[in-house]
């Protein structure tokens, strides 16, 4: 028990760490980022290195506000709501981007579901980082699922996408930080969604071959680890 506490001071610390780290390199950041914008107004030669480097501070900015989102666990807000109006959320901010890949967003959790206890903004992030990833994943659109279910005592999620899947040589590194396979990914998409779905005493599987690859959260109802 003690080295599991001492485990979990120390990686506390390292969030800390981080969330600090990251704040001190995001607000220089974005000073440069101010000045570039200045330049760029009367600037007369060729604007393109000026563009490079937009698009690198604009890189490096999203790492730092994924890293936070790693590194802050315990600023939470659990509510209690309904996780249709969660998903509905999310699948009208990602309808667009759907639309532009010739995806379909099939909503398969018409039943109500019971009230959940749970952090709103964590759960749609998860749900973004999930369906972007399920849109990256079919250069040639197709049908993504999105169902959710319940028990007396849990919340069952599952998002099946029709995509690449997951080759079985990289299925051990999936969630680990910095593991991408995509030439503009950060690596810390699934990375959050686990850390979320851990704050909410949850699980996240999952399960991938050819033809797709299936998200599932189950998530406890009550809740007792919240707040
Ligand atoms: P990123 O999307 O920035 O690469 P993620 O943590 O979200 O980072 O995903 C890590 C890697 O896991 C991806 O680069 C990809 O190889 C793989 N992956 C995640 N979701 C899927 C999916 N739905 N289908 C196929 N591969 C996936
Ligand atoms: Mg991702």
């Amino acid at each position: 028990v003690s080295t599991s506490i001492e485990e979990s001071k120390r990686l506390s610390l390292a969030g800390q760490l981080a969330a600090g780290i990251a704040h001190e390199i995001r607000n220089p950041l974005t000073a440069i980022k101010g000045f570039l914008q200045l330049i760029q107004k009367d600037f007369t030669g060729n604007t393109m290195y000026l563009e490079v480097i937009t698009k690198e501070i604009n890189r490096i900015e999203l790492i730092l506000s994924e890293l936070l989102g790693l590194a802050k666990p315990h600023e939470s807000k659990f509510e209690k709501k309904h996780l249709n109006d969660t998903l509905d959320h999310v699948m009208t901010l990602i309808q667009t981007q759907a639309n532009m890949k010739g995806i379909n967003l099939i909503k398969a959790y018409a039943k109500p579901l019971p009230e959940c206890l749970y952090d709103e903004n964590k759960l749609k992030q998860v749900f973004i980082n999930l369906l972007k990833n399920a849109i990256e994943a079919m250069p040639q659109g197709g049908d993504i699922l999105t169902q959710a279910e319940s028990n007396d005592t849990h919340l069952r999620i599952l998002i099946k996408d029709q995509g690449v899947g997951i080759p079985e040589n990289h299925i051990g590194n999936i969630g680990q930080p910095f593991f991408t396979t995509k030439e503009k990914g950060t690596g810390l998409g699934l990375a959050v969604c686990q850390q979320i779905i851990r704050e909410h005493s949850g699980i996240l599987n999952i399960r991938s071959n050819a033809t797709g690859t299936t998200i599932e959260i189950v998530l406890p109802i009550k809740n007792e680890g919240a707040q």
